[in-house]
């Protein structure tokens, strides 16, 4: 049993760390990290981050675990995993959407035209997408989704609502999932489609998150879209909404903020003082402490088996939703005790005066929450434990 990684890819994060480094003394790099805002990462865009993944694409970092023939460099998809792990350390923008949800389903289900028109863009890093499934109604039974496509000439008009979609306000192209079959079973009668945002029939509308990241509601209006811009078979949707959901798993939810969190908490409590006396003396902060440098230890540990299932071919959905779950409320966790052991300084939002850790972890109370819902919420990840992991019913209600 080996739990590090292997020499080769230990030069690649070398690599990655390098790159970070060189990046870091450019102008705009403010713009581009935010280090100690641990979930900032896919979240906001400026022209800094967008050179930055442009700079990657350069690199080489985008698309590696893509096939050759795509233009890929056929890794195991570990490296794309390393790359991210070391992007949200410094909160920078992690490689998502496009290279994982979007080219991965391409490259396995996408026609040949859709596959010639948006690999080549995704890998030079020139589109974002945002990701269209939760609904007003639906958000934990995706399936339920109501927003419907009928068919209308050589393609499909599409009206309803979506809900939560994050990215909807700057990206390029809408990765939409509709009902196109509302006689099927709910699991049966749903298709993907690609969409450009800015079509006349979209209109974006804001929310406003407690942890001030705007995610938003769209609103779809007679938004024509071509048969030709449906990905995979008709009425397979919902298949590949999993696949890609189980990669989302896998590739998100890094450690690295989690270590960066603790080492903020370690730093603060090594300086501190309450009551004149040093924080690392309170027998209760001390307790904390070591508790929480085992859990994240625990959550490492997590994530290894989902890496491990993955890079052995698995769909480690049962591994994915532990860690997840696992990491998320760790983060929460960790986020609330700070607001303890700080006290009232702690609810000093960072523009205040005598703010402390520059509002950071007031900050992370606010937005960590929002980890235990995005891809599936604290609940359902249970579910997926206790029904697929432990064979146990699907409720034990009546
Ligand atoms: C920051 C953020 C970004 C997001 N980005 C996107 C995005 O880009 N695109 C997108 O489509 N969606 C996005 N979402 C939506 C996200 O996937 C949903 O919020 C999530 O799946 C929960 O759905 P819901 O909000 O409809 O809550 P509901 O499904 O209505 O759940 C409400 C509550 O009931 C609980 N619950 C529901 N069903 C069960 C059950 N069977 N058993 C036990 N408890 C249950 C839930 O756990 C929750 O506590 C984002 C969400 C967040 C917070």
């Amino acid at each position: 049993m080996n739990f590090e990684f292997s020499a080769e890819e230990n030069l690649f994060v070398d690599e990655v760390k390098a790159f970070i480094r060189e990046q870091a003394q450019l102008p705009d790099a403010a713009d581009v990290f935010a280090p100690d805002r641990d979930s900032d990462s896919m979240l906001s865009d400026t022209p800094a981050r967008r050179r930055f993944n442009l700079a990657m694409a350069d690199r080489g970092f985008l698309g590696m675990s893509w096939p050759k023939k795509y233009g890929g460099a056929d890794k195991d998809g570990i490296y794309d995993y390393l790359l991210n792990e070391e992007l949200s350390r410094v909160g920078a923008p992690l490689i998502g959407k496009g290279i994982g949800i979007v080219g991965k389903t391409l490259i396995t289900h996408g026609s040949e035209k859709l596959k010639t028109e948006f690999l080549p863009q995704i890998l030079r890093a020139e589109i974002e997408f945002a990701l269209g499934y939760s609904e007003p109604s639906c958000g934990s039974d995706l399936a339920a989704m109501k927003v419907k496509a009928e068919r209308s000439g050589e393609g499909w008009k599409i009206n309803g609502q979506k809900m939560w979609n994050t990215s909807a306000h700057f990206a390029d192209w809408y990765w939409l999932a509709v009902r196109t079959d509302s006689s099927a079973s709910k699991y049966e009668g749903i298709s993907l489609f690609i969409v450009p945002m800015n079509h006349p029939g979209i209109t974006v509308q804001a929310i406003e998150t407690l942890g001030e990241h705007r995610t938003n509601s769209v609103f779809l209006e007679d938004v024509w879209v071509h048969d030709e811009y449906r990905v995979g078979e008709l009425n397979k949707g919902w298949i590949y909404i999993c696949e890609a959901l189980d990669f989302e798993r896998f590739a998100i939810y890094t450690i690295s903020p989690l270590e960066v969190k603790l080492e903020r908490m370690w730093a603060y409590v090594r300086s501190g003082k309450r009551d004149g006396r040093a924080l690392i003396k309170f027998p209760e902060v001390r307790r904390l402490l070591a508790q929480f440098t085992a859990q994240v230890e625990m959550a490492k540990m997590f994530q290894r088996k989902v890496i491990s299932a993955a890079c052995q071919g698995g769909v480690p959905t049962v591994e994915g939703a532990m860690f997840k779950l696992y990491m998320t409320e760790l983060s929460q966790r960790m986020a609330n005790a700070m607001m303890n052991i700080l006290g009232p300084q702690g609810l000093l939002h960072k523009s205040g005066v005598d703010v402390v850790s520059d509002g950071s972890w007031e900050w992370s109370y606010r937005a960590s929450p929002l980890d235990t819902i995005g891809a599936g919420t604290s609940e359902i990840q249970r579910n997926i434990i206790a029904r697929r992991g432990l064979g146990l019913p699907a409720s034990l209600a009546r």
